[in-house]
């Protein structure tokens, strides 16, 4: 017998698949910090290859963004420091256990342009206090993802331009190939800590030029060959 809720609660959140009718229920949000090396040099830290490190947004700070069109953006409370960080995202159809790098990219459904929104003034106050990150990092509606673009439309991306501006001015601006851990890796690493399963869905790192947006603002992220994404900051 199925369980009733004994109370109402807003639907899990999903992602609109291209060329499909169906949308992509979302699991958990994983991240990985750091993955571009120009990145990791402004953020204070070693562009070498030391080991990845993950953290996870709440699965329902994801907020969709259509293919055409601008939507409309909340600026977060509790911060005056709010940054733009233009990721790769990966979703994921079956998941795992230590998965083996060789086998990574089988669990993949899609990819998708996203951004990765941060309260920076938090995370660095966090980080200073060596206290949790999710403050920073959490926030309502930090996740916005553009529509999931099928394997079996573009593959799987390794390299290509990704980019992010804000009122038409360049802000980050790189390639999928400059990525320190390439998604097979994240995903066998990731799997050493977490069980991955279907609908999880990661956030790739941010290349170097993260920075300040404000209420007013459009933010237009892009990248080749999974479309572009626009916000307007109210
Ligand atoms: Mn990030």
């Amino acid at each position: 017998m199925t369980a009733v809720f004994a109370i109402s609660i807003e639907p899990r959140a999903t992602i609109p698949v291209v060329g499909s009718d169906q949308v992509f229920p979302v699991r958990r949000i994983y991240c990985i910090g750091r993955n571009y090396a120009a990145h990791a040099r402004e953020m204070g830290g070693d562009p070498n290859r030391e080991p990845p490190f993950f953290f996870q947004k709440a699965s329902d700070t994801v907020q969709n963004c259509p293919a055409n069109g601008t939507v409309q953006h909340p600026y977060p409370t509790m911060t005056a420091n709010y940054h733009h960080e233009v990721e790769m995202v990966v979703a994921l159809k079956s998941g795992g256990r230590d998965i083996a790098e060789k086998d990574a990219l089988s669990h993949v459904f899609g990819y998708a342009v996203g951004l990765d929104m941060t309260r920076r003034d938090l995370q660095d106050e966090a980080k200073t206090l060596k206290r949790p990150w999710e403050v920073g990092k959490s926030a309502d509606h930090s996740a916005p993802v553009g529509p999931l673009y099928p394997v079996s439309s573009v593959g799987h991306p390794a390299k290509g331009s990704i980019s992010v501006s804000v009122n038409g001015e360049p802000r980050q601006s790189s390639d999928l190939s400059d990525m320190i851990w390439s998604v097979p890796e994240q995903i066998a690493i990731l799997s050493r800590y977490f069980e991955l399963k279907a609908g999880d869905i990661i956030f790739t790192g941010t290349p170097e030029g993260v920075g300040k947006v404000q209420r007013g603002e459009t933010m237009r992220a892009v990248i080749d060959g999974l479309g572009e994404i626009s916000l307007h900051i109210v």
